[in-house]
């Protein structure tokens, strides 16, 4: 079979197991099989395939055709400049969560150092992201998940970070280490009883760990503030992702912690979908 038969035929099989991104995600598996770049496939479409490739390829196309995302599939997601490794322990990076790097670059435009903690960090997309960005800033990360750790550290080594980060397996409330002049958090904050009304890909194969968040979906975040505003230093900011309805629930919540409200940032959805405070 030549590739351009086989990625036709996928494609189809995808549409009919509910995929939208069919063709994309068919030329995408396509590329992992052949370990070569999508121009590759494009380029080379007439080219017959032998038999192992047809068959990985199938088995590839039958796993998304279930509904697991391609980047567990393919054990990688692209995420502001750099390439993660992803699993299915940790939360596939968000483009949404994207404008979080970009704002908090822009209010350190200046800053040449700065100690920066990430809670929840997960794959460590957002951490890592900014200390690639800024070579003076070192970064700690904390996460409950003993395979996010590892996930995590395989992106350090990537991204060739080793020397500016460190890492911490704990629960939020049992650490209390060091004092931060930023502190990131895109904690699990969907509620427990909506979780089932997630899309599919979602609700079958993210961790339910990094998206639960309790019967009013602020359990995490509320112990997360609370744990900022004692690692935090003064005039120190803290930089919180929310769902587009916990807006002003948070705000008091940081209010109460000592947190002035700088904004909200809206995502690419036009949601509310970040809280940036002060620590007063
Ligand atoms: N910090 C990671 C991210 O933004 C993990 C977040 C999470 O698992 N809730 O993707």
């Amino acid at each position: 079979m030549i590739i351009r038969k086989a990625i036709y035929e996928a494609s189809l099989k995808l549409k009919k197991n509910n995929i939208h991104t069919s063709v994309l995600d068919s030329e995408i598996l396509m590329s992992k099989v052949l370990n070569k770049r999508k121009e590759y496939i494009f380029l080379n479409s007439e080219k017959t395939l032998n038999k192992e490739n047809i068959d990985y390829f199938k088995n590839l196309i039958n796993e998304r055709s279930t509904g697991k995302p391609i980047a567990y599939i393919t054990g990688k997601k692209f995420f502001w400049k750099d390439e993660f490794n992803v699993n299915q322990n940790v939360l596939i990076p968000r483009p949404d969560t994207e404008l979080i790097v970009d704002q908090i670059l822009k209010i350190y435009r200046n800053k040449k150092s700065l100690t920066v903690l990430d809670i929840g960090v997960g794959s460590g997309c957002i951490l890592l992201s900014l200390l690639k960005e800024k070579e003076g800033f070192v970064g700690t990360g904390v996460d409950i998940s003993s395979e996010c750790i590892k996930i995590c550290k395989k992106n350090i080594k990537k991204l060739k970070l080793n020397n500016k980060i460190r890492l911490f397996k704990s629960d939020v409330d049992n650490f209390s280490y060091g004092k931060y002049d930023l502190i990131i958090s895109n904690p699990p904050y969907i509620k427990k009883t909506d979780l089932k009304y997630l899309e599919r890909d979602i609700t079958n194969f993210e961790p339910k760990m990094a998206l639960d968040g309790g019967l009013d979906g602020l359990s995490k975040i509320r112990k997360v503030i609370n744990k900022s505003s004692k690692l935090i230093k003064k005039n120190g900011k803290f930089v919180l992702e929310i769902a587009f309805n916990q807006k002003k629930k948070v705000k008091s919540l940081l209010r109460k912690e000592g947190f002035y409200i700088n904004s909200i940032l809206k995502d690419l959805g036009k949601n509310d979908r970040c809280i940036i405070s002060t620590k007063i």
